[in-house]
Parts: structure tokens; sequence; C-alpha cells
């Protein structure tokens, strides 16, 4: 049996996003639809197992609002990854991630492996299984102007943060990215895959 590599993982993002939603659904594929704010920060422990190796997350949740700011450092300081998170019908909370990125590239391990994630995809009624409403894709022109949002129908949607914008300044900044739905399940088991493959194991 392997010995598994222990990584410690942290999540930031602006209050609401759905942080603990996200690792609910990763650590117990489970979802509630009103969870209750985390208070300073939460610890959860989830296994991945890629093919050569198996990595043991050690997850701290913290608490998103402001007045909880200055303990973020204490969990970042020795993290060798983090997902930061924001809410794509949240334009506000995008601005926060960038922020929160900036930190960690400031202040944290400079080997940090850092995911950028858009959560809450399912709010936006764009997903490829689509029963959605007759009258959502036949009035382009009343949609949220995006210049240069990709040809994926986002007509009716309330996405907030296109994707492509969110896409290019993770490429730029050198981050792994996803969007994510903790609601459905799709996209979470990825973000903490993908994160798994990129620790270095020596
Ligand atoms: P946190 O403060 O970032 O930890 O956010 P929470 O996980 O507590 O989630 C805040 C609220 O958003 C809760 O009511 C969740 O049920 C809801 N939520 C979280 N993730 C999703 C999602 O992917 N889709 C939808 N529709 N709601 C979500
Ligand atoms: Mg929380």
């Amino acid at each position: 049996p392997q010995k598994p590599f222990q990584t410690k993982l942290v999540l930031l993002g602006e209050a609401a996003v759905g942080k603990s939603s996200v690792v609910l659904r990763f650590v117990q594929n489970d979802f509630q639809e009103n969870k209750e704010p985390t208070i300073g920060a939460a610890f959860l422990t989830q296994k991945c197992r890629l093919e050569d190796r198996l990595i043991k997350f050690e997850i701290w949740d913290t608490a998103g609002q402001e007045r909880f700011h200055s303990l973020a450092p204490m969990y970042y300081r020795n993290a060798q990854a983090s997902a930061v998170i924001y809410d794509v019908t949240k334009a506000s909370s995008f601005e926060k991630a960038k922020s929160w990125v900036k930190e960690l590239q400031r202040q944290a391990n400079p080997n940090i492996v850092i995911a950028l994630v858009g959560n809450k995809i399912d709010l936006l009624g764009e997903s490829s299984t689509s029963d959605a409403d007759a009258d959502a894709d036949e009035d382009d022109d009343t949609a949220t102007a995006t210049p240069e949002a990709g040809a994926a129908g986002d007509a009716g949607s309330l996405r907030a943060v296109p994707k492509d914008e969110a896409e290019a300044y993770a490429k730029e900044a050198g981050l792994l990215f996803f969007e994510t739905s903790a609601k459905t399940g799709e996209g979470v088991v990825e973000v903490f895959t993908e994160i798994a493959k990129k620790i270095p194991i020596d």
C-alpha cells in the first residue's frame, strides 16, 4: 500500500462564493442549499488517487468575511496549494479573487500551486444539458454584452464574469483555471485532481 503524500491546501475567496460547498462536494459528495457561514476556518481531509501516487489533502476552508482576513496568512503560509474561488454570477467576487491571488503570489510559498475557480455555473442556464426555458436563446440582444465572450450561448444567463476573461487572467498569472458547480458537482473533482498532479513530490 502506498503511503499518501500530504498536501496542505487553503481555500480563499469572498464570503458566500461556495468555498465550503466545493469542499463538501469533494469530501462527502454532498450539497446543502443553506450552508451556514464558516467561522474562522474549518479543517477537512480527503485523499486523491492519481495514476502514480496517492495525495492526502489537508484542507483549510477559511471564512471569507473581511473581519477574518488577518487570519488568512496563518492558513496559506505553509500551504503547497490554494483554490481561490469566486462566484461566476458576481463580478465583485472575481475582483476579490484577483486580490487573493496577488496576496498569495507576494506572501505565500513561491512554489504554491494556485487554482482559480469560478463556482455556481449551475445558475447560468448555459449548461450542455439544455432542458432550459424555451425563450432563453431567442433574444440575444438582452444578454449582457461581453465583447470577446465565446460562442457558447450565454443568452439569458446571469453570468457576470466571462469565462474567457477569467481564463485569460489565469493564464497570464500562471494559475490553473476551472469552472464548477458545488450544487451539481460539475468540475469539482477536477480541481483537486489537477492540483494534485501539479504538486512536486520530492
Ligand atoms: P462560502 O462562504 O464561500 O463557504 O460559501 P458556502 O459554501 O457557505 O455557500 C454560500 C451559499 O451558496 C450557500 O447557500 C450554498 O448553498 C450556495 N452555493 C454554494 N455553491 C453553490 C453552487 O455551486 N451553486 C449554487 N446554486 N449555490 C451554491
Ligand atoms: Mg464557508
